[in-house]
């Protein structure tokens, strides 16, 4: 069409109403949560761009699914149809689902991953992380220096840095590292995506030394859109062509159908490996149930079905990246620094260079995120060291590499006015940026602790 507005590719047809909490209410929530956003109530939230992650708006096809969910025990006709979309779309012979994408991850790195170990990424996502240190091994982090780079304008950052993956191998011995994995797209690194020629060059490393190839596949419909706008010769492929690509190059996956599967639940384990499988499906009946519903419920199975064909439509992955990149446009025109180019799923802010006067050991990204729940009830999650800091024997802490404010955008939920609402509640804290303040962590978990952790101002 010659028209220059993206528009939503569908109506709405059911609605939900948005609560509005008083500035005096948002301060009061604040306060109970220990300045922690993930311990507000979702009614105290105006604009949620905490996560992407099974927030979406499901299609009336998906909801038509769900009426005709077979909850049968065992052979359920719904996980056929799951595995079949799954097989069909990655190749994989094995299709193992699970509640979500961390218990699918605990299950292969269970199975897999052994105390010792190393397992490299592109970038770990947390729950990632915290799955394979809970083996007692090691998450390493390997992406490109252009992913450290949030002004960087590489088309591809959330390659892997392929000559670093070799030195891993090599200086850590292959019999210690059990596998290889790449998320598409690179949730933790700014939601960058993946290329096609990085992946085949992942792919060859890991063929040279018998290592298995697994993708952390969330957000693979979003990193096939950007390899058909950016890569060479994949303009005229469609989504799903560049998909199974991209899945034909791995020997598995974990994947969690809250993103890319467009469903409020759900995930699963690939792979081409019947032994690991079993070894998998073993254990998967001992945690999530058994292996024809993987913890969920029959109707979940055909939401996800429907919810990873409606996700590879043109107009869908069109309008997804666009509503992205309006989001950064408004933070931008605020004049506040964003991870540059926009990611698939979220808008990153640059807090260490935003808020320069607050030291990364007083949380720069913390303070920022909390400020915009105060200025306009909108929540975003901080990615930085609150998340990844790592504690020093002296009791001090490594600061991540980034301190990152994500506004992670639902998918099919808010317009575009909901939109134009976040980038005033930006501008508003922008202006008065100077006056914001650190925090330091009074109570905090051993693993995953920005989930629980308790903040007081500085
Ligand atoms: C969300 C996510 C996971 C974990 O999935 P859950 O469904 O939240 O358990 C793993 N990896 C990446 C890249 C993710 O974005």
């Amino acid at each position: 069409m010659p028209y220059r507005t993206i528009i939503e590719p569908f109506r709405i047809h059911s609605v939900q109403a948005i609560e509005f909490p008083s500035l005096e209410q948002r301060e009061a929530a604040l306060e109970r949560a220990g300045y922690n956003l993930f311990g507000l109530h979702g009614n105290e939230v105006i604009i949620d761009l905490l996560t992407d992650s099974g927030t979406g708006a499901m299609s009336s096809r998906q909801w038509a699914g769900m009426m005709v969910g077979d909850e049968s025990y065992a052979g359920s006709r719904s996980y056929f149809r799951f595995r079949d979309v799954i097989e069909d779309l990655t190749g994989f012979g094995e299709i193992i689902p699970a509640h979500q994408g961390r218990a699918a991850e605990k299950i292969l790195f269970a199975t897999v991953v052994n105390e010792g170990d190393v397992v490299p990424n592109n970038t770990h996502f947390d729950t990632t992380r915290a799955n394979v240190e809970y083996q007692q091994a090691e998450a390493r982090d390997i992406v490109i220096a252009e992913g450290h780079d949030p002004a960087s304008e590489f088309p591809f950052k959330g390659n892997m840095d392929v000559a670093a993956l070799e030195r891993t191998i090599e200086e850590v011995g292959r019999d210690r590292v059990p596998l290889v994995m790449v998320t598409v797209t690179n949730n933790s690194g700014g939601g960058q995506p993946v290329s096609m020629a990085n992946l085949r060059a992942v792919r060859a490393v890991c063929d040279r030394y018998d290592i298995p190839f697994f993708l952390d596949a969330c957000r693979f419909a979003e990193n096939a859109w950007f390899i058909k706008q950016r890569e060479d010769g994949y303009s005229d492929k469609t989504p799903k062509e560049i998909a199974q690509e991209m899945f034909s190059l791995a020997d598995g996956c974990t994947m969690s159908a809250k993103k890319d599967g467009l469903s409020n639940i759900g995930g699963f384990l690939g792979m081409n490996d019947p032994e690991v499988a079993q070894q998998c499906r073993n254990l998967l009946i001992l945690t999530e149930g058994f292996p024809t519903y993987g913890g969920l419920a029959g109707y979940d199975l055909e939401a996800i079905a429907q919810g990873l064909e409606e996700v590879l439509q043109e107009e869908y992955l069109h309008y997804r990246i666009r509503s992205t990149a309006y989001l950064a446009d408004k933070v931008n025109s605020a004049g506040i620094p964003i991870m540059r180019p926009p990611g698939g799923h979220a808008v990153y802010i640059d807090a260490k260079s935003f808020l320069s006067h607050i030291p990364p050991g007083q949380y720069p990204a913390q303070a920022l995120a909390v400020e915009l729940y105060r200025e306009g009830g909108v929540r975003g999650v901080e990615i930085g060291s609150v998340m990844f800091g790592r504690p020093l024997p002296d009791g001090t802490e490594e600061p991540a590499a980034m301190e990152l404010v994500r506004l992670a955008v639902p998918r099919r939920t808010y317009t575009q006015s909901h939109i134009d609402f976040v980038g005033e509640v930006v501008i508003a804290v922008a202006q008065r940026a100077e006056t914001l303040r650190g925090y330091r962590i009074t109570a905090q978990a051993p693993w995953l602790r920005h989930f629980t952790a308790r903040f007081a101002p500085v």
